[in-house]
């Protein structure tokens, strides 16, 4: 679904008013007291905060609009844990929007609130492209996490992946007048709200509509009238009993946490981005993970490369992985720049990325990608060859797709950076020989013969993975990639942006281009070897027929190879480390396509995790899977769309093999 923002203006009071819907977005002047009347009174999240046992409160929100009502929650939320200090306490919310308000508008309307602009600041900063699906957002440094959905609720509400216990606290129904947007005010809505709701689980809304108040009912929740925000009568409030447990909609997709006392032994294995990411994502939470690194330093495998080329992978039909890399390349770009801001150094440019229509196949497939206007302008737009020109300093007489957050990134720096802003320990020059279970923990043994304990272990593992006993039945593929470290010479030296065709060459840096890379499948040896720097060469030589200045380059010095881990569909995996055989005796039967309340929830490692098969993307891939395997090791809602978890589960290829499979 192509997201559009919403159509605004403002009053006179400069209250933001939707054109379509003829309805403010809240009331002037007054919808800080407004939020809090409906929202955090009605809910008594105040009290209920106080008594919560858990360590993660979630809110759902219908009706992101401004997102007064959750910055609102982020301030009351904050003076409670001021006063209480319970440092493990945390805030989740769930909001959807389906007409994300642009972010000039956004900017507009927050700037009514100076009160709020702790808040609204990096909420700004952090405001997504219009891309359909989940985009985490975080503030008071991870200890609220926000997960904007763009997309209409009818939608959204069933691809976020439940659990059987239920994902909501606290319900904010918000959106429009239920007069003026009766397409969202359903009963199928209200059910949704049902099924997502745990046990217990509040609602406040600012209507008294006699339908949303039968409606509530009938999917469960007990409703009362209460008095109204200024000049509204009457709003409704109340609560769901919910003792039975939600059916997994997959069950062999079902994503099982970890079992863990609170300050769990946390081993990841695998010094590179993959590794790096898990920490960072980790520490968000207060959690200090050990680095198990076996080269003598971080960033040795294929995180090794000085220039990595910074951009998503898109096709013009928004499919499972193409949907997954746009929404993975915002998250990705949001984070490295908020570490930058940060103080943590990484050389890079976000200087663009071009991809070039250098023959007519590559042409048409780029037109439709932008006919069919799958992707934000914002994220992808076409250019013509003078454009191209322009924008890369150099003769390009090609058009192309300019991807203006693009550019490149020095990645053993940025995994230096991730792994010193998460604080983790790192042990170099271990390296792993296997994994056994040993008295309800892992232990890791070493190759120097040493042993180390730890309660969850995450593999991190890129080209090794296929070694480790555990993971051995999964279907790694290993391919070899060797990328040339090219003096800065002649025209090239004025490259302004990445360039890519079949290959990839960068801006210079350090007086050098990165120019890759080769392919070579099931090939584990990393030397630098002298013929694959000529199949380097004349695939921009063939793909760049048209510029003179590719045809003069020539290489002087030497670049390096690495292996890369990706696999059969080419998106990593993310997720519980599976228990293959168990799991294929137990679905043996999926090709007959039995009701899903069939099949039992998958035998997985206990404890176990993994976050591999990155392949040559992981620089956009990484963080976010990093947080979806985070936040399933931690039992939090999950930040993208249940089909998309689903294409990155490690045991997706053992299930549709068992599907596919006749009789
Ligand atoms: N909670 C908001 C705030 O704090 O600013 C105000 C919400 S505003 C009154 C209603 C919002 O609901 C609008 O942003 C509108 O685009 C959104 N909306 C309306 N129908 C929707 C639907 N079917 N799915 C998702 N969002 C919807």
């Amino acid at each position: 679904m192509t997201i559009t923002n919403a159509n605004i203006r403002f009053n006179e009071n400069g209250t933001p008013y939707a054109t379509e819907f003829e309805d403010l977005y809240f009331s002037d002047a007054q919808g800080i007291d407004e939020t809090t009347h409906v929202f955090v009174k009605n809910n008594k999240l105040l009290e209920r905060w106080k008594e919560y046992s858990e360590p993660l409160f979630t809110i759902a929100e219908t009706g992101f609009g401004t997102g007064l009502n959750v910055l609102v929650t982020i301030l009351y939320f904050e003076k409670f844990m001021q006063q209480v200090g319970n440092p493990a306490f945390r805030l989740h919310f769930i909001s959807i929007e389906k007409f994300p308000i642009s972010h000039v508008d956004l900017a507009q309307a927050l700037s009514l609130y100076p009160q709020l602009e702790q808040y609204s600041q990096p909420l700004l900063e952090q405001y997504p492209i219009p891309v359909e699906g989940c985009h985490r957002l975080s503030f008071l440094g991870g200890k609220v996490i926000l997960d904007l959905w763009l997309g209409d609720v009818h939608n959204v509400l069933p691809k976020i992946e439940n659990k059987p216990q239920g994902l909501v606290d606290t319900w904010f129904l918000d959106g429009f007048a239920p007069s003026k947007n009766p397409e969202m005010w359903t009963q199928s809505l209200f059910e949704n709200m049902a099924l997502l709701a745990k046990d217990q689980c509040h609602f406040a809304t600012f209507t008294a509509a006699g339908h949303v108040k039968r409606g509530l009912r009938e999917a469960g929740f007990t409703v009362e009238k209460q008095p109204g925000h200024g000049r509204k009568r009457d709003m409704l409030a109340g609560s769901i009993d919910k003792s039975a447990e939600n059916l997994s909609r997959l069950p062999y997709f079902t994503r099982i946490p970890a079992t863990m006392n609170k300050t769990p032994k946390i081993a990841i294995i695998g010094g590179g981005l993959a590794g790096a990411n898990c920490a960072y994502a980790l520490s968000k939470r207060g959690l200090q993970a050990t680095l198990y690194c076996q080269d003598d330093d971080l960033a040795q495998g294929a995180s090794g490369n000085a220039q990595g080329g910074f951009y998503p992978q898109l096709n013009a039909e928004a499919g499972h992985a193409s949907q997954i890399h746009a929404l993975a390349f915002n998250y990705a770009s949001k984070l490295y720049k908020q570490l930058f801001n940060q103080g943590i150094h990484y050389s890079h440019q976000w200087c663009g990325t071009i991809q070039l229509a250098f023959n007519d196949k590559v042409a048409s497939r780029y037109h439709k990608l932008i006919n069919n206007q799958t992707w934000p302008e914002s994220l992808v737009h076409w250019i013509d060859a003078k454009q191209a020109t322009t924008l890369a300093n150099l003769d390009l007489p090609y058009p192309g797709l300019y991807i203006p957050q693009g550019g490149w990134i020095n990645l053993p720096e940025l995994v230096s950076g991730l792994v010193k802003a998460a604080d983790s320990k790192v042990e170099t020059n271990k390296q792993l020989t296997s994994l056994e279970r040993f008295n309800g923990a892992w232990q890791l043994n070493w190759q120097d013969g040493g042993h180390t304990d730890a309660d969850i272990v995450i593999m991190a593992t890129g080209s090794d993975s296929a070694d480790c006993e555990q993971m051995s039945q999964l279907p790694f593929r290993l391919v070899r990639g060797q990328v040339e470290n090219i003096n800065s010479q002649n025209q090239l030296a004025d490259l302004a942006t990445v360039l890519c065709h079949k290959g990839y060459l960068t801006p210079a840096w350090q007086g050098s281009h990165a120019l890759g890379s080769t392919y070579i499948k099931d090939d584990k040896s990393c030397d630098y070897r002298l013929t694959e720097q000529h199949t380097n060469l004349a695939m921009h030589q063939q793909a760049l027929t048209k510029c003179d200045w590719i045809h003069d380059i020539q290489a002087t010095t030497k670049g390096r190879a690495a292996i890369r881990c990706s696999t059969p569909d080419h998106l990593p995996m993310v997720g519980a480390v599976p228990e293959s055989s168990i799991q294929t005796q137990k679905y043996h039967d999926l090709y007959k396509a039995l009701p899903a309340k069939h099949y039992p929830q998958p035998i997985n490692h206990t404890n176990l995790f993994m976050l591999c098969g990155l392949g040559s993307r992981g620089l956009t891939t990484a963080p976010l899977c990093a947080e979806i395997l985070v936040s399933q090791i931690l039992d939090e809602p999950l930040p993208l769309a249940n089909q998309l978890l689903d294409a990155l589960n490690p045991n997706r290829f053992l299930v549709r093999g068992l599907i596919r499979r006749q009789g």
